[in-house]
């Protein structure tokens, strides 16, 4: 075995490789960007060494840099996570002949699978069921619609060296294809500098559903049963989980053991995953094949007991595989979410900043479920606009599908995370999503479900009476806080009044009636809310931002955050202003005016901080609707701010190369 392996990667999945490194008592060698000089993985690592500045193609993609970094340590052998450098042949094969190992498969599996014409040639030899479509480059526009006339409406065009989502597009017609595959090849040639586009069916509402597969260097080869991926935005996982809900026995089966033969076939060795989609009738198509470790691989690992990362080192290190098919067996069920920096009420636009605070859920196991919480940073920790946005897995696991998720939506509820924007609301209320809940999926859920992206939610009936007595509950033992000052000088406290009213958001005024209350901690009370009788038990204390406890018996996890004169109380992916009144002042409050939000529908503003990378138009220009008025960069993503209505360009405030705030006036319109 090795006695050290250097990780040539950064983030959640550094931290998850030196951990179970650690666990085999091998050391480990971190590598680091100036950006990451007080990065999780550094401090985690025995030892760490800087690889260049902040850009990853000046630092974690320089396969020099890794490799003299080896040799500074002293390193056996590479892991490369998943992204950067994890699938580039050329890398391995300069690690071997310095006489690293690589802890992955062999750079001729990685060529064959990193193509995705070539895989799909490769997997039609290999009798993998493919997406029906046309094995070969695509010469040009006419050549486009010939072949899309010969497979038939709907098509997708995609980029051979495609990755991560990107480099796709669907076609309806003949329009489409002509359009689409210009500016595929464009993207394919921008995005991985090859611009091979090939042709295949759209397969609609599909499932994605991939197969883990994990080979030795002795020929055995054994698969993991699946993982389903379909809740995607943009062609990009978002949330993962094991088994699916969908497969059968008789499906699963078929899948794995192509999958295995496919791994055979390429000689494959290490962990890996065949990608699939799966159609209504449980027709399933192979994708690509992924030749690294996979970002939402714990999912398998919690539903098979079997640490990936661990047989990867063993496989690289030339062990034979310790089980054989047989021996793996699915367990219950896990859920996977993948925490973003970024704000799910605006089209899900990066953010970056410091972590004021980060206080994920506790791991472990907690009865029969289990919590784990794969993340790279801390609080404190800079968001930086370098590298990719994910702050954490989250994932749970538990006997049944159901309690899976619903120990989902508890860990989301407790996840407190301030001084960035984020998707945990998101994510939270997604589960609580009944289409979800009951399994009926595609990839195109998320755009189905939220055609117009995700809105502020309003609470339900018995959401607002669980808020309203959270609200109530706080505001009392806040109360009894501050009557046992010592040093208070007016007489002990009055009774407490028996009617309130909570003011939910602007409007929503709800009468509440104290039946019987101890101001202690363990604060207990019940209360009439609306008509209704609850009984409220929990331990919070002033200033904690996690409220846990029961309404009615029911356990609820919630954040609390002061604003003004009230409490923010985020909950389930609500997130709701409170305010806890007597009926004088509630009557009082009534009548104060509303302050309505500035009108910001005549200006352009920056939807995140960036960078201008171009502005489209001129002042006085005529604009129509979906025209692009300014290109923003942030995150190495390239964001195009369209006109929304048709109108015409006044005064242009922000110029091409300038750094722009959060709703900075980029232009205003006449
Ligand atoms: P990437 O390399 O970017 O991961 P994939 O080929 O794995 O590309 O596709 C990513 C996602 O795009 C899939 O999970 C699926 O949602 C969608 N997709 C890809 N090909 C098709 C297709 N032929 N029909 C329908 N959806 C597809
Ligand atoms: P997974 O199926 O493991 O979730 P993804 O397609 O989401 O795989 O990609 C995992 C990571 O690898 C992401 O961070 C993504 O940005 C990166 N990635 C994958 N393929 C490419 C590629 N061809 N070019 C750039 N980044 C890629
Ligand atoms: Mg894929």
């Amino acid at each position: 075995m090795f006695k050290k392996i250097l990780i040539a990667n950064r983030g959640e999945i550094a931290c998850r490789v030196i951990k179970t490194a650690r666990q085999m008592a091998i050391a480990t060698v971190a590598v680091y960007s100036d950006a990451d000089r007080d990065a999780l993985h550094v401090e985690m690592a025995d030892e760490a060494i800087h690889i260049g500045p902040a850009p990853a193609s000046e630092s974690y993609l320089v396969a020099d840099n890794i490799i003299a970094a080896c040799k500074q340590s002293g390193a056996e052998a590479v892991h490369p996570g998943y992204g950067f450098l994890s699938e580039r042949a050329s890398f391995c094969e300069a690690l071997e002949s310095q006489g690293i190992v690589f802890i992955g498969p062999k750079p001729k599996a990685i060529r064959a699978m990193g193509d995705k014409i070539e895989s799909k040639k490769f997997a039609n030899a290999a009798k993998v069921s493919t997406v029906p479509g046309y094995l070969g480059v695509i010469e040009d526009a006419d050549h486009a619609e010939k072949i899309a006339g010969e497979i038939g409406y709907p098509v997708m065009i995609k980029a051979s060296a495609g990755g991560g989502g990107k480099g796709m597009r669907i076609a309806w017609s003949e329009a489409d294809v002509r359009d689409g595959f210009d500016r595929a090849r464009s993207e394919a040639q921008n995005s991985f500098g090859d611009n091979r586009v090939f042709i295949e069916k759209f397969i609609v509402d599909p499932r994605h559903i991939e197969i883990q597969v994990l080979a030795d260097a002795h020929g055995n080869v054994v698969y993991l049963g699946e993982r389903e991926c379909s809740i995607q935005r943009r062609n990009q996982k978002v949330v993962e989980e094991a088994p699916s809900p969908f497969l059968d026995e008789k499906t699963r089966k078929a899948m794995g053991e192509q999958s295995v033969a496919l791994a055979s076939a390429v000689e494959y060795q290490s962990a890996g995953t065949v990608e699939f989609i799966v159609d209504a009738d449980r027709n399933f198509y192979f994708l690509e094949m992924n030749t690294r470790l996979q970002v939402e691989h714990p999912v398998t690992e919690l539903v098979t007991g079997i640490d990936l990362v661990e047989h990867m080192i063993r496989i690289a290190a030339g062990e034979k595989l310790a089980f054989a098919q047989k021996d793996i067996a699915l367990n219950g069920w896990a859920v996977e979410s993948r925490l973003y920096a970024e704000d799910p009420y605006r089209n899900f636009l990066p953010s970056i900043g410091r972590l004021t605070r980060y206080r994920p859920p506790q791991e472990g196991k907690f009865g029969s479920h289990v919590i784990r919480n794969d993340t790279g940073v801390f609080e404190g920790a800079e968001i930086s606009m370098y590298y990719d946005p994910m702050l954490a897995k989250l994932c749970t696991w538990a006997p049944t599908r159901i309690e899976a998720i619903d120990g989902m939506g508890q860990a989301l509820d407790g996840f407190v995370v301030d001084g960035i924007e984020h998707n945990v609301p998101f994510l939270a209320a997604l589960m609580k999503h009944p289409r979800w809940r009951e399994g009926r999926l595609s990839t195109a859920f998320i755009a189905e479900e939220y055609p117009d992206g995700f809105k502020p939610m309003t609470p339900d009936g018995q959401q607002t009476a669980a808020l309203s007595a959270i609200a109530i509950s706080a505001t009392l033992i806040e109360a009894n806080r501050r009557e046992r000052y010592a040093d208070r000088l007016r007489p002990a406290a009055l009774p407490l009044p028996e009617d309130w009213i909570v003011k939910l958001g602007t409007n929503n005024y709800i009468p509440a009636r104290l039946l019987e209350g101890l101001a202690t901690i363990p604060f207990e009370m019940d209360i009439d809310i609306s008509g209704t009788k609850l009984n409220v038990v929990t331990d919070w204390r002033p200033g904690d931002v996690i409220w846990r406890g029961a309404v009615s018996g029911i356990p609820i996890t919630a954040q609390v955050r002061p604003f003004l004169n009230g409490l923010r109380l985020d909950w389930q992916g609500l997130s709701v202003k409170t305010r806890v009144f007597t009926p004088r002042q509630a009557e009082l409050d009534r009548l104060m005016p509303i302050k309505l939000a500035p009108d910001t529908s005549s200006l352009l503003l920056c939807p995140m901080p960036g960078l201008v990378v171009a502005i489209a138009v001129i002042e006085g220009q005529e604009v129509k609707a979906g025209e692009t008025l300014a290109v923003v960069e942030a995150m190495k993503m390239e964001n195009v701010l369209r006109a929304e209505r048709d109108l015409t360009v006044g005064k242009i405030n922000a110029r091409k190369g300038e750094s722009l705030a959060v709703d900075a006036v980029i232009m205003e319109f006449a």
